[in-house]
């Protein structure tokens, strides 16, 4: 989903000490993930434009965290939310394919701020037609991967558990081998 991909794009070293790394500041990068999204932009953003996507992305990760921890986002939340979106205005366009209808939305600008708003009505789609009980963060707390639950259980605790997972257990039978030789366990 475009509102995840997003949050996800300031990355930590996950197998190390979570060192972050704001794939926003690079260019090709950023052009490679607006094409993966399909979402068109004329040009490269501006610094100030940088500045309000990385302001977004702190923004949507603080909503993030509140439903991680079974709260609710503000009403000012909302508010702001529906800001970003109202700078994005979209064309409705009805179309049909072998008897089924398929409304679609297609941007009217493209600037930052339609991108933007895009980014923002993701996330506001996931609301209104996911369940925001299945936002996680990955419960490594080097990785903190943002990531939608769509186990039938509710159980997925990791990003990825070939990865994260296995990490974890490899550290807690590492914490506990050397708890149990008596030495200080390992610093986490
Ligand atoms: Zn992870």
């Amino acid at each position: 989903m475009l509102w995840d991909d997003f949050l996800n794009s300031l990355h930590h070293d996950w197998r190390g000490d979570g060192t972050a790394d704001d794939r926003l500041d690079n260019s090709e990068w950023l052009n490679q993930w607006v094409n993966a999204h399909r979402l068109i932009v004329d040009q490269s953003p501006s610094p100030e434009e940088l500045e309000s996507l990385k302001r977004l992305r702190s923004f949507l990760h603080r909503m993030v965290q509140a439903f991680v921890d079974h709260q609710s986002p503000s009403p000012e939340d909302l508010v702001a939310l529906n800001n970003i979106m109202g700078k994005g205005a979209v064309i409705r366009q009805l179309s049909s394919k072998d008897g089924s209808y398929e409304l679609s939305y297609a941007p009217v600008e493209r600037h930052w701020k339609q991108i933007e708003a895009e980014i923002a009505a993701s996330f506001a789609r996931l609301l209104t037609e996911g369940e925001a009980s299945r936002i996680r963060i990955c419960d490594n707390p080097s990785c903190l991967w943002v990531y939608y639950d769509d186990t039938r259980n509710r159980s997925k605790r990791y990003c990825d558990d070939k990865m994260c997972g296995n990490l974890m257990k490899v550290r807690r039978f590492r914490a506990r081998k050397k708890a149990e030789s008596g030495l200080p366990a390992e610093e986490r």
